[in-house]
């Protein structure tokens, strides 16, 4: 006899097994130590963004169990990438847990001081393919254009900690007067990209501005937002928001999300805005150990993004950016979390994983082998389970109708 309800254990663990399950479910980040606060504050974005944990001491008050590593890289902090963390998203933090894989994105250590010879302050080169302030124009037909220096929480390893938060004096003002020209005068910029900093800090009125000025570019065809908003501050993503941007398509929105923690009940009804806006959404993950080097994780994470209508699009190989090295997880292991994902689980959850060449050279795709061989007449595959399979060509490269049979003479007995 059978059911469709139990399991072999008596319906205890569901087929993927209990972590993953855990992983993957919906949860509101909730009030925390703000429970006093009324639901027109707490949902208002802009009372989230008064009220971050930005010094020591708000820290030392909501989290008695700082570790001397962070307490000290706290202390440290505001010299090379401000403290700032949302009252929302701090609540994803468990407290009891020092190897929180959300504690670990936003709480500054003291392994910050310590840069590595081979890491830099601005490990893609980006001030160097700078044509004007504030405009990286790396690719032959797209660039991307800096807005701002500010974020709604800062993370740990961001790549762009030389201007971002403004903490080493940089003084990132952008001239979009200028930054607009160009992109007109160069008529082979098809699409452009807003970062930052966090475009989505700008009021609706100034973002909508901007957008309106490189819409009325003819050359322009697309345009995209990179964000981490929607995961820092749900609250932003606001219905007034969301018809503004529709105005402006065709738009993309790229989200930063790392862990399926992040991905709570409220981050889950602000995509569904913007997915019901017609924005196609993507995320980009950057691999870190403690928060998701493991296969269990990563999977969960994607999983959960493409229930959040989200597309996973890439994930990066920390950037070499001056004091990572402790979140730094090896390309070994990112291979193994890759090699986890493709044929296993649904292909549209599975992102491209990518090493931004230090010095400047683009996204370089990684990819675990697939191909073991190709030769004049045959390139020889091995699927996810490592079964082989040979797809014969012609010599010349083109296709092959159906391959040359062998005809054997039976043997004379
Ligand atoms: C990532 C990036 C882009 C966009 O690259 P896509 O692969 O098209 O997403 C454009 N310019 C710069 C400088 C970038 O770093």
């Amino acid at each position: 006899m059978h059911s469709d309800t139990t399991t072999a254990n008596g319906g205890e663990e569901p087929p993927s097994g209990p972590c993953s399950s855990l992983l993957k479910q919906f949860r509101s980040a909730g009030r925390g130590f703000w429970h006093d606060v009324s639901d027109s504050d707490w949902n208002d974005w802009r009372w989230q963004l008064k009220n971050r944990i930005t010094t020591l001491g708000q820290l030392e008050r909501l989290m008695p169990t700082l570790t001397p590593e962070e307490y000290a890289g706290t202390q440290l902090a505001n010299h090379k990438l401000a403290l700032a963390i949302t009252p929302y998203f701090f609540n994803l933090i468990d407290p009891a847990d020092e190897h929180c894989p959300i504690r670990w994105q936003v709480i500054p250590r003291v392994e910050e001081t310590h840069a590595a010879a081979w890491e830099m302050t601005d490990p893609c080169g980006e001030d160097s393919h700078s044509p004007v302030p504030g405009l990286v124009h790396r690719y032959p037909d797209r660039v991307l254009f800096l807005v701002t220096d500010r974020c709604a929480a800062y993370c740990r390893y961001c790549t762009r900690s030389r201007l971002v938060s403004n903490a080493t004096g940089y003084d990132f003002h952008p001239h979009f007067d200028e930054q607009i020209d160009y992109i007109r005068q160069h008529p082979e910029v098809r699409d452009v990209l807003l970062s930052g900093g966090d475009p989505l800090l700008f009021s609706d009125e100034k973002l909508e501005h901007l957008l309106a000025q490189l819409r009325a570019i003819p050359h322009v065809e697309f345009l995209r937002i990179g964000t981490r908003i929607p995961v820092f501050l749900p609250q932003r993503i606001t219905p007034e928001l969301c018809a503004m941007l529709r105005k402006y398509h065709p738009l993309f929105i790229s989200i930063h999300s790392n862990h399926p923690r992040e991905l709570t009940t409220e981050v889950r009804d602000a995509l569904g805005r913007l997915a019901d806006a017609g924005i196609p959404l993507g995320n980009q993950s950057v691999l870190l150990r403690h928060v998701n080097d493991d296969p269990t994780v990563m999977t969960a994470q994607l999983q959960k993004l493409l229930m959040c209508r989200v597309k996973p699009y890439y994930v990066y190989q920390c950037d070499l950016i001056s004091g990572s090295a402790h979140l730094r997880t090896s390309v070994r292991r990112g291979l193994e979390v890759m090699e986890e994902l493709r044929g296993h689980t649904t292909g549209y959850a599975v992102p491209t994983y990518v090493i931004d060449a230090p010095g400047g050279g683009g996204k370089v795709p990684v990819s675990p082998e697939y191909v073991l061989s190709r030769n004049a007449d045959r390139v020889v595959l091995r699927n996810y389970e490592g079964r082989i399979f040979e797809y014969p060509e012609a010599p010349d490269g083109t296709p092959k109708g159906a391959p040359p049979r062998e005809i054997e003479e039976p043997e004379l007995v």
